[in-house]
């Protein structure tokens, strides 16, 4: 088991898959796999990793490390997203891209797993530097990725409009072709409903884990941490039905009001400021008094490797949904485990990002549009049925929601490489 982790959040990259590979093999243990397949679907199925070098606006040359860590591809082609972020490297990166294979399982879409990024600080590029970076990475890796074998969405540090360069760039290769990438900016062959579908799917699982636990999300307290694209709008989804958000949190510091803080008018202080610290319908607090706070929920909503033990057993929460990608250490997920704090995983909570992902990849092929509430509508039964298949599984066999999410998960993809055949 990895050793502690401090907070904030700085993920021991060393570690990041191997904790990936722990929830792997609690699942594995109870499916009765050879150890020639556990070997198989754990093992990437190719890394890339490239330098990727531009002029800086100042005229000097920046170089940086661009990683695409392709993990498996039995169910269909490689799909996850890009990360620009300065803790960038090919750990993170393969434990992102094996859960992005489970994830893609679970929710039965027809791909398989991939995640990637570059090392960098978005923070501090111009959109030139960003634009280049971009396009120089997608010189060096366009033969690997497109719409049948490998498609990039948005993760942290990029969004539509970096989506839109890599469309654009990788179409001087290969072709005009829209499918290659998702989370492309709507008026660019994106689809609606794409930018807030991971927090909207948040939503979902809020209100269904809740009435699970003959409870509703209207006056129900939370406290999310992260106010980036999936937590403002896990927050917007979630007190649009009633819920009392008590706490929220960004890189640059925490607020907190126990009246429940004003989602609508915080969104405008965030259009401006760039950041929550400064609103005026709340208290300053520090992240760790966030994680810390007696909530009913708690949802981290940043970056990885959040919960170590110390913290988990600090956590006075009474159920947690990981928003993020990777936020609980397994020897975290043991102590929730032991202290009875449901955790809704990762590959189960936030994949209304990629589920909408697949919807815009087939209204590329399709050529074809589709409206809001048919892709917020077919996103919400997906994740309604996914949810509770995993969580009448995990009373059937008495294990976490998170082991039962990886069951079914690895069921899927151990079937599609026995059907394939190697
Ligand atoms: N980056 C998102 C995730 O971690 C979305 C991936 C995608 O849409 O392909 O699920």
């Amino acid at each position: 088991m990895p050793p502690l982790l401090r907070y904030p959040g700085t993920v021991l990259a060393m570690q990041a898959f191997e904790a990936t590979n722990h929830y792997f093999d609690e699942a594995a243990r109870l499916l009765d796999l050879s150890e020639n397949i556990r070997t198989l679907l754990i093992t990437p199925d190719r890394e890339v990793r490239v330098e990727v070098v531009i002029e800086m606006d100042s005229g000097q040359i920046g170089n940086f490390i661009g990683y695409r860590v392709q993990h498996d591809n039995a169910r269909g082609p490689f799909k996850g997203g890009l990360r620009y972020h300065p803790l960038v490297d090919q750990d993170e990166a393969r434990s992102l891209a094996s859960l992005m294979t489970w994830k893609t399982a679970l929710v039965d879409l027809p791909y398989g797993g991939a995640k990637g990024g570059i090392n960098c600080d978005p923070n501090k590029l111009s959109r030139g530097e960003m634009e280049r970076l971009t396009r120089r990475f997608i010189e060096k890796i366009h033969d690997v990725i497109g719409p049948v074998k490998d498609i990039p969405a948005p993760d942290m540090g990029t969004d539509a409009q970096v989506m839109a360069w890599i469309m654009n760039e990788y179409s001087k290769y290969e072709g005009f072709n829209p499918a290659c990438v998702t989370g492309k900016p709507v008026e660019f062959h994106g689809s609606l409903g794409r930018e807030a579908a991971t927090g909207y799917g948040v939503a979902i699982i809020a209100r269904e884990v809740l009435a699970r636990r003959k409870a509703s999300v209207g006056g129900t307290t939370f406290a999310i941490q992260g106010y980036g694209n999936v937590g403002s709008h896990t927050a917007r989804f979630l007190s649009q039905q009633g819920a009392k958000i008590v706490a929220v949190s960004d890189a640059y510091g925490a607020i907190c009001n126990l009246n429940g803080i004003d989602i609508p008018a915080l969104d405008e202080h965030v259009a401006v400021a760039r950041k929550v610290v400064g609103f005026k319908g709340g208290e300053p607090t520090t992240n760790e008094h966030l994680l810390k706070m007696p909530v009913d929920v708690l949802i981290p909503a940043a970056l990885g490797g959040v919960f170590d033990r110390e913290m988990a057993q600090a956590v006075q929460a009474k159920l947690i949904i990981e928003a993020a990608n990777g936020p609980t250490w397994p020897e975290a997920d043991e102590v929730f485990k032991a202290r009875g704090i449901p955790v809704v995983p990762d590959i189960l909570a936030n994949s209304g990002g990629v589920i909408v992902s697949y919807f815009e990849w087939v209204q590329n092929l399709q050529h074809f549009r589709w409206p809001l509430e048919r892709i917020q509508s077919e996103e919400q039964s997906r994740m309604v049925a996914a949810f509770h298949e995993v969580y009448d599984l995990a009373e059937h066999l008495k294990v976490s929601l998170r082991t039962a999410a990886f069951y079914l998960a690895i069921t899927r993809v151990s079937r599609a490489h026995a059907l394939g055949g190697i």
